[in-house]
């Protein structure tokens, strides 16, 4: 999608810092970081404006999102634990309109969020 921010990110035409990446799948670094680790993943092809959207058909490419997700946390040495958060519409904070997770960790989380 040409105006989607996340969709310039994953084609190049926006840098990033990178953190690692799968065939479907881009991780990078949150530019406004809430948490000593802060990872954005989306799928690299514009599939949902969030998981509003998802259905079964999605089982393969969220597998592999959630797969990613955990390596990171194990490199990011995340041993005392990590949140995956994923924003859906004005009430949750939502900016972006392209299904993105965020890794968080590295400090103590509070439960529940804001
Ligand atoms: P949302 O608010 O939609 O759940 O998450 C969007 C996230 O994208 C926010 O945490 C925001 O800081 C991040 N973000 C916005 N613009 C950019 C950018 O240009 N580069 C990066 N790396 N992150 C961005
Ligand atoms: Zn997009």
């Amino acid at each position: 999608m040409e105006s989607c921010l996340f969709c310039k990110i994953a084609a190049g035409a926006i840098p990033c810092t990178k953190v690692a990446e799968t065939d479907h799948v881009l991780a990078f670094r949150d530019i406004d970081p809430k948490a000593p680790t802060h990872v954005l993943l989306i799928p690299k092809r514009h599939l949902s404006e969030s998981a509003a959207d998802l259905n079964a058909g999605h089982g393969t490419l969220l597998g592999e999102l959630f797969a990613l997700a955990a390596d990171i946390a194990r490199r990011e040495g995340l041993e005392g634990g990590w949140r995956l958060v994923t924003n859906v519409g004005p009430d949750a904070g939502q900016s972006v309109q392209h299904l993105h997770l965020h890794l968080l960790g590295g400090r103590a989380l509070g439960w529940p969020p804001g």
